[in-house]
């Protein structure tokens, strides 16, 4: 199966009203940081607060009107998503997530009327237990990031962002899975090849960077982190994604926690916005300095803002917060 820029208009069409033309607005705090013009895609906009919403729309729309129902794993938003677009379909969705994802996520997919499993410590024990229930009962399996209709409903997000700002010279992309990079990459570079798309992750267990450093699928220990959305395998038989990602992608940046944790503060202070982390990492790579120079304008995509709000606001008040093993140290804004 190939995905063209054709896929990605026709996805377009399919969320037109509905999880598309999110804000593009600009970060004066982030371009006077960084010495260069940085905008902010804000897919924390979307009706469940993240962009995942796009290719789930996209692939549930595909369905038949008698299909028995949908089933994924899911870090949080995907879930969210697939949650969302069957409900508005009357269809039944099942969610299988593991007990890293933070409770607030959970509520959240629990809210839409979705049934949810936790299944496991990883993000590849829930994805087997999506596959037993898909093949048990009969349900659809949606693949967060290696399904080709989801890869061209977040690649939705670059059409509108050549549409809006035809002179970007960077577009940077938080990458997990690699469905949303691998989707904004394909099309705005199918509008202008000379763009640069760089994909960043989080150093503590980044999937897709560790398989195309190796050339090939590998994986990795699944940690905690600020990212919790970026957690989790690409599939030792990824199909879709990894190869698009190591084609579109010129980069991939890895970011510390305590950058994510600079990054999130900044865009809350100064931008007066709400982000989990993985939402942040693309302010994160820019304010690491460790960014090949840029002349013309920078968009990060703000990909989320679901993160636990107790330790959201702990964090914001520069205090110190554990996720599992680890200790994120506080720091207090402007200090
Ligand atoms: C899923 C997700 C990502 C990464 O998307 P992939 O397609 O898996 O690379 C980034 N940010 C947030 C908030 C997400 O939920």
């Amino acid at each position: 199966m190939t995905l063209t820029l054709a896929d990605i208009f026709e996805a377009a069409r399919r969320l037109r009203g509905v999880a598309d033309n999110t804000p593009l607005v600009p970060s004066p705090a982030l371009s006077a940081r960084v010495g260069q013009e940085v905008l902010l895609k804000l897919e924390i906009a979307q009706p469940i607060g993240a962009f995942k919403l796009r290719g789930a729309l996209n692939a549930v729309a595909a369905l038949p009107a008698d299909c028995p129902g949908v089933t994924c794993c899911s870090t949080g938003n995907h879930g969210r998503g697939v949650a969302w677009a069957a409900a508005q379909r009357g269809l039944r969705a099942v969610i299988c997530m593991s007990a890293l994802v933070p409770e607030a996520k959970v509520a959240g997919i629990r809210a839409l009327g979705a049934e949810v499993f936790i299944h496991g410590r990883s993000q590849d024990e829930a994805m087997a237990e999506s596959r037993r229930r898909a093949a048990a009962e009969g349900l659809v399996e949606i693949s967060p990031f290696d399904d080709a209709r989801v890869i061209a409903g977040q690649g939705t997000i670059g059409l509108e962002l050549m549409a809006a700002r035809p002179d970007l010279e960077t577009i940077l992309v938080p990458l997990s899975g690699g469905g949303l990079a691998a989707g904004v990459a394909l099309a705005a570079r199918s509008i202008k090849p000379q763009l640069r798309v760089i994909g960043v992750s989080m150093a503590r267990g980044a999937a897709m960077a560790a398989s195309l450093a190796a050339g090939h699928p590998v994986e990795v220990t699944e940690q905690a982190s600020l990212a919790d959305s970026l957690g989790g395998g690409i599939g030792l038989d990824n199909r879709l994604s990894f190869a698009l990602c190591r084609a579109l992608l010129d980069d991939v940046l890895l970011v510390t926690e305590e950058e994510i944790r600079d990054a999130m503060q900044l865009h809350f202070f100064e931008d007066r916005l709400v982000t989990e982390g993985a939402g942040a990492v693309g302010a994160a790579a820019l304010m690491s300095g460790r960014l090949p120079p840029s002349q013309g304008p920078v968009a990060t995509i703000l990909t989320g803002r679901n993160p636990d709000m107790a330790g959201f606001l702990a964090l914001m008040a520069g205090e110190d917060i554990a996720l599992g093993d680890l200790i994120i140290r506080g720091k207090t804004y402007g200090t």
